[in-house]
């Protein structure tokens, strides 16, 4: 029998930026070798083995302008062609589709997307009170619902997987409009509201026995430093980065406030003045929907 484990992994920042690199590095291996493949495939209509796209790695590095492939283990990279091969072989025996590139996530939103304006635009060309102008502007309903359910869609799995994976989420009571570095998420809550995302964080923490502790909104978790506790007199929003007067540390916006919030949700936890419900008293990590720690779970895509 096979038995797998999910295992969690708290890298330190050193660690996770080598990750981050490694990760960087595999997916711009798959983007180029697919994209090559793809060259080779229409102008001379033949099939590459994993021999040749292990060759063209080997090139790619020694071409000069990739010389950063050579500050990552190399498993990693040749995983990747490995990975590709294989979904190349399911794909030609028609058990998948064609292998797709990596860039941007989730695609499917930013198609609906698309494919909305184009039937609105269609619309607006047809004479007002025909019946192709009837025909259009059901399509453009159609078109409207399916944007609508992709992204409630992508704002249910993205609420799943913040409380399936953390015992302890803390919100900051914000109107997140603008706020999300995250484009996707940003474009999804914009959409369908703050509230509904925190509507869902609430009754899924509450479902699956964590805890959701709401900060209040004038708390100053971005003018705050995170490792000292100086408190700026201003903050303008255009400031991404600032240099801590009190301690000299240098802060990142969002990372910072997200620090911040996470104590104050721990603080409020410990002392059982939970304002949601109580749940699990593990406490792991935070969420704040602007920031990124490297703990927090909110999905960069
Ligand atoms: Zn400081």
């Amino acid at each position: 029998m096979r038995t797998a484990y999910r295992v969690r992994a708290y890298p330190t920042a050193e660690q996770a930026a080598a990750l981050n690199r490694t990760f960087g590095c595999v997916r711009l291996v798959w983007n180029t070798v697919l994209a090559w493949r793809q060259a080779r495939y229409r102008a001379e209509g033949v099939k590459t083995s994993y021999a040749q796209t292990d060759r063209y790695l080997t090139e790619l590095k020694r071409d000069g302008g990739h010389d950063f492939l050579y500050e990552v283990s190399s498993v990693p990279l040749q995983q990747a062609l490995r990975h590709q091969h294989k979904a190349f072989a399911n794909f030609f025996a028609g058990r998948a589709k064609h292998p797709r590139f990596k860039i941007p996530n989730p695609r499917h939103l930013e198609r609906k997307a698309k494919n909305l304006a184009r039937y609105q635009r269609r619309m607006a060309r047809k004479q007002r009170g025909s019946n192709n102008r009837a025909k259009a502007r059901a399509k453009v309903a159609r078109a409207h619902t399916k944007v609508r359910d992709a992204r409630a869609d992508f704002l249910h799995r993205t609420s799943a997987r913040l409380v399936r994976d953390h015992d302890l989420i803390v919100l900051e009571d914000l109107n997140v409009r603008g706020m999300v570095r995250n484009r996707s998420l940003a474009r999804v809550i914009s959409d369908c509201g703050w509230g509904e995302f925190r509507r869902q964080l609430e009754y899924k923490t509450q479902r699956y026995g964590r805890r959701l502790v709401v900060i209040d909104r004038w708390y100053p978790s971005s003018k705050t430093c995170s490792a000292c506790g100086h408190l700026l007199p201003a903050l303008p929003l255009s400031t991404r980065h600032w240099m801590c007067p009190g301690c000299g540390t240098r802060n990142d916006r969002d990372v910072n406030a997200a620090k911040n919030i996470l104590a104050a949700g721990r603080a409020v936890s410990a002392c059982g003045a939970d304002v949601s419900h109580s749940g699990s008293s593990r406490m792991r990590s935070a969420v704040k929907q602007e920031a990124q720690p490297a703990r927090a779970g909110v999905p960069r895509l």
